[in-house]
């Protein structure tokens, strides 16, 4: 069997592809010095290549961004949250992962109980996570974004420190990337 690396335009950064004189049909991918490799077989086209490329690179990077990557250990992450900062908050229905959420990081129906956070978050330390988290679980007390919901939200100690944090991921990308901010005139 020989595995020879190839060159191929337009892979995300961090990805080499191996084609391998072995494989016939099936793709593989796995992680290796912080890269990602993915195996193909030798006479694999470079358009179905660089498709299974962009589905492995998704799968492997939302195995790997965070611990808490099923929603089941989100949930039971959340629920360690509330009973240490919000003890008299209703336990939630669910907590779960969403992709929709790109201009909220987090959205809770207090209704159902039922909280979503954006997977956005997966990548941010992980006190960004907990701060939307307790933020999410204090709604179901409070709906609204007064004086006594602060006073909960307060109570997760790095409050300020994720609220910074989130200002200038917004800031970021409200600039674009290769954008210069305008500086004062
Ligand atoms: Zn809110």
């Amino acid at each position: 069997m020989t595995i020879t690396p190839i060159q191929l335009t337009g892979l995300p950064d961090g990805v080499e592809v191996r084609r391998s004189s072995r494989r016939r049909k099936t793709v593989s991918a796995f992680r290796e010095d912080g890269r990602t490799v993915v195996v193909v077989p030798q006479r694999m086209p470079a358009d179905q290549i660089r498709n299974h490329v962009s589905e492995l690179v998704g799968r492997l990077s939302r195995r790997t961004s965070t611990p808490l990557r099923s929603d089941t250990a989100l949930l039971a992450h959340a629920e360690r949250l509330r009973t240490r900062y919000l003890p008299e908050a209703p336990t939630p229905a669910s907590v779960t992962w969403s992709t929709r959420q790109r201009r909220r990081w987090g959205s809770c129906t207090t209704a159902e109980r039922t909280i979503r956070v954006s997977t956005l978050l997966a990548e941010m330390p992980g006190f960004v996570l907990d701060y939307i988290l307790v933020h999410e679980l204090a709604h179901l007390i409070r709906s609204d974004h007064g004086p006594e919901f602060s006073a909960l939200v307060a109570r997760f100690p790095q409050t300020e420190l994720a609220e910074g944090f989130l200002q200038g991921f917004d800031h970021a990308r409200t600039i674009g990337p290769g954008e210069e901010p305008s500086g004062p005139q």
